[in-house]
């Protein structure tokens, strides 16, 4: 959420909670993921066997896949760690999608095991795949349009001529080919090019070209499509002034499509699945964080205690990410600060020439937007430890779902005990 209105925590309640689980932290709302997670639903309602498959990276802990899964989700994964955290959980075959690129042969072996949708991401991947796992009943294959599609600047993806992913239109139908030969009977068309947009018509046109190409393949083919993947990559608001993508009316405009390209064709019933992953987790979950320093040289600097480890997306992106002061929310926004956290690169920012309420030390930050792409993307470069992850329960009860971590982690997978090291200093 980009609006201090939407916070689903206030200042007395993060008090309490830093008793008990210091800062920084990553908290996360049951209650915003499960309704987002209907809503959804409910705008694809009249899509029989519609489902979104939680793109695990996004906020890959387990408690949070937990709840996609009650709310009928399934995962999609793209590493060995993902599958078998989505195992754990307790899903298992069509509940798992695998799309993975440049595959290790042990992944797809593991991902086969679990009976998961295999979603091949290249044709010379058959081979590779039949030698390592078998052929499986389901194939999909991701489609990439290459100069058919343009995306928007700045999409993380990348134009689609340009990114490394998936098949050409020409492959397609050798690859749906070969494997009918192989007696596959069950296929999939995905692709996944949009990120983070804003707009319903970058959905409208995947989900018409890829109604039309499953038209165009079963035509040539003699093949049956079951369902189509339009992908990720639906947008959020991270700004004040954007505005949520409508679901509802992305439903009803895709329903139109779809009665157009496939009832009326006669190529139904054609299930439509989508992978989202910053839209299912990412307005629910904040960084909390507070204000450890002042600084005042040729800017006025803010130092929290989180830095780019516990969300990267300022540094590496420009991200904005909307900061509220908590308990200063009706107060003047009339300083301008640099949030800084404590790495020893330049971009470590969180905010830069924000105008914010006066800042003390002490103060607690929430930086919104946070629950995806957030946490997962933590990392220990400079000695940093990645930070917890509570959840507030949708009885309102907040509780840790991760433990931040310690220097002995850090060490973790060193052979380097602290005896050695202690021998060694003594030696010199
Ligand atoms: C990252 C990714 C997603 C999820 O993207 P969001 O922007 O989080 O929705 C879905 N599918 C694939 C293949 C991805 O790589």
């Amino acid at each position: 959420m980009n609006d201090d209105s939407d916070l689903f925590f206030g200042l007395s309640e993060i008090q309490e909670t830093i008793k008990k689980y210091p800062t920084p932290f990553h908290i996360y709302s049951e209650k915003g993921i499960r309704e987002n997670a209907r809503r959804l639903y409910r705008a694809f309602s009249w899509s029989r066997g519609f489902k979104n498959y939680f793109a695990v990276k996004a906020c890959p802990n387990p408690y949070i896949v937990e709840i996609l899964r009650d709310e009928s989700g399934g995962v999609d994964c793209s590493s060995l760690p993902e599958l078998v955290l989505s195992e754990r959980v307790g899903l298992r075959g069509n509940d798992i999608m695998f799309t993975s690129n440049d595959t290790p042969a042990g992944e797809f072996a593991k991902a086969a095991e679990l009976g998961a949708i295999i979603n091949l991401d290249d044709i010379t991947h058959i081979p590779f795949l039949e030698k390592e796992a078998g052929i499986p009943d389901v194939i999909c294959f991701r489609y990439n349009p290459g100069q058919l599609r343009r995306t928007k600047e700045g999409n993380v993806i990348g134009t689609p001529s340009q990114s490394k992913y998936g098949l050409t239109k020409r492959q397609l139908f050798d690859a749906y080919g070969i494997m009918k030969s192989k007696g596959v009977k069950r296929f999939g068309l995905h692709t996944m090019i949009a990120s983070n947009d804003l707009s319903i018509s970058a959905f409208t046109e995947t989900a018409a070209m890829l109604f039309d190409l499953v038209a165009e393949i079963s035509g040539r083919l003699g093949i049956r499509f079951e369902f189509v993947n339009l992908g990720g990559g639906l947008g959020i608001p991270y700004r004040p002034n954007e505005k949520p993508v409508d679901i509802e009316e992305l439903g009803r405009e895709i329903k139109l499509i779809y009665e157009e390209k496939i009832e009326k064709a006669g190529l139904g019933p054609l299930k439509i699945f989508m992978e989202n992953g910053r839209l299912m987790t990412g307005p629910y979950g904040y960084l909390i964080t507070r204000a450890i320093h002042e600084k005042h040289i040729y800017k006025e600097y803010i130092g929290v205690d989180a830095s780019m480890s516990d969300l990267m997306r300022p540094g590496i992106y420009g991200a904005y990410h909307h900061l509220t002061v908590l308990g200063k929310e009706g107060a003047k926004h009339d300083h301008k600060y640099d949030i800084t956290g404590s790495l020893c690169e330049n971009n470590d920012k969180f905010a830069i020439d924000r105008l914010l309420p006066e800042i003390k030390i002490g103060d607690i930050i929430a930086i919104h937007n946070a629950g995806a792409h957030g946490h997962a993307m933590g990392f220990n470069y400079n000695g940093k430890l990645r930070s917890a992850e509570l959840l507030k329960r949708a009885d309102g009860s907040i509780g840790m779902i991760r433990r931040a971590e310690t220097v002995k982690d850090y060490f973790a997978t060193l052979d380097f005990p602290e005896s050695k090291f202690k021998s060694l200093s003594s030696v010199s």
